[in-house]
């Protein structure tokens, strides 16, 4: 397990603290390490590998497309990124897509879309409002767009044009609107902040807020679209449509492809508002669509609801026998409410025992296992858990 250590890693800017362990193969919902050993991935790359690790219909895709044509240029147009697009058109309430590679980028393009709207029809309107706890992606401007704590004075000065409310308090929401507020941008369940949902009448409140006083609604639907939430997309569980939304992670199953969506009344991209060199590329699109088509082949959601139901029964059974918290999320996106801030040790004891689970924020846990996980794997995932989790509190005990 060490050998990955003798590999020189010193040219790479350390950019956060990484366990002595190097993955060389993944395939479903395994990752193996270079002594072979296998773990079983709750993170697949935060949510990212819907389909698991190197799945079939990824590996066809890029292979025809990479043999076909990688990239052409943003210059001409490409067959797999019209059809990508129309793909998601046909399965979505959006009209038009602006295909991007990373989910920061999808959301740059959002708040462009939002000002460039606020120009032609508020008068110059730019303020987004947006929510504490947000995540909403790492370039200077979506670091300013979320409300991750601390955030706001890591690299100073921040992008103007993002207050913040507190989600599910529409009075917060309220206070903020003024004159130069052009849309609201929030996602249907707080990935990053810890598996916060949007309460079904705080999603329907906030349609209202918009329809009232004339503002786009932008869902960023980076980590809860294609399929992680058990619909499509996450807004199809509130019975409302966005006029904006941006996904990422699941889109590409793995393979960097993001996605602006948009209603055609709020479409107001003139020729050279937006680009960008590896924009729309046939080779990302390509996988996209197999992707895609994956997520909407019969079955596949059903799956996910199954699997969902399997994985919140048996984490509460886990919470009620060891006097943990609360169990909250969708689909395939879920948290464990911890009885102390003890995420990052657990998530350290989770991996020696060949899970692989992420904490983003102390006291919480958070499960993205594979779309088309399997009922064993779940099974064998909370059997980890448990005894995990039962070390872990006996530990305490004695530490205490
Ligand atoms: C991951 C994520 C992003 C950022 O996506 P990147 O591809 O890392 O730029 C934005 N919003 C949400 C909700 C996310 O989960």
């Amino acid at each position: 397990m060490m050998t990955g250590l003798t590999r020189n890693t010193t040219h790479l800017m350390p950019i956060t603290e990484r366990p002595p362990i190097v993955f060389t193969r993944g395939a479903g919902s395994y990752l193996y390490d270079e002594a072979g050993l296998a773990y079983l991935d709750w993170m697949q790359g935060w949510a990212v590998n819907c389909l698991g690790h190197a799945p079939d219909v990824i590996v066809a895709a890029l292979a025809r497309q990479a043999s076909t044509l990688i990239t052409s240029s943003p210059a001409f147009h490409n067959l797999p990124a019209a059809e990508l697009a129309s793909l998601l058109v046909q399965h979505s309430a959006m009209d038009q897509v602006f295909l991007a590679n990373t989910g920061a980028e999808a959301n740059e393009g959002a708040i462009k879309l939002a000002r460039k709207w606020g120009q032609l029809h508020k008068q110059g309107a730019f303020e987004v409002i947006t929510f504490g706890k947000a995540f909403h992606g790492r370039t200077i401007a979506m670091m300013s767009a979320s409300g991750k704590p601390g955030w706001d004075t890591y690299f100073p000065p921040q992008v103007p044009g993002f207050p913040k409310a507190t989600l599910n308090d529409l009075d917060s929401v309220r206070a903020l609107i003024g004159p130069q507020t052009v849309a609201i941008m929030l996602e249907p369940i707080q990935g990053e902040g810890g598996v916060n949902p949007a309460s079904l009448a705080f999603m329907r409140g906030l349609r209202a807020l918009c329809d009232e006083h004339y503002l786009l609604l932008i869902l960023d639907e980076i980590q809860t679209g294609c399929g992680r939430t058990g619909t499509l997309f996450g807004y199809q569980q509130y019975g409302i449509e966005p006029d904006i939304m941006t996904l990422g992670k699941g889109l590409g199953g793995g393979v960097p492809i993001s996605a602006l969506l948009a209603k055609q009344h709020c479409c107001v991209f003139e020729h050279g508002d937006q680009g960008g060199t590896f924009c729309g590329n046939p080779l990302t699109a390509a996988v996209g669509i197999a992707v895609f088509n994956a997520l909407i082949a019969p079955g596949f959601l059903e799956n996910i609801e199954l699997r969902s139901q399997q994985l919140t029964d048996g984490l509460q059974q886990i919470s009620h026998d060891l006097d943990l918290g609360e169990v909250r999320g969708a689909g395939l996106l879920l948290a464990l409410e911890l009885a102390a801030p003890i995420g990052p040790q657990v998530v350290d004891a989770a991996r020696r025992n060949g899970l692989l689970l992420n904490s983003p924020r102390p006291q919480c846990l958070r499960f993205m296992p594979a779309l088309n996980s399997t009922e064993v794997e779940i099974r064998n995932g909370l059997r980890i858990l448990r005894q995990t989790l039962e070390h872990c509190r006996n530990a305490q005990t004695v530490a205490v």
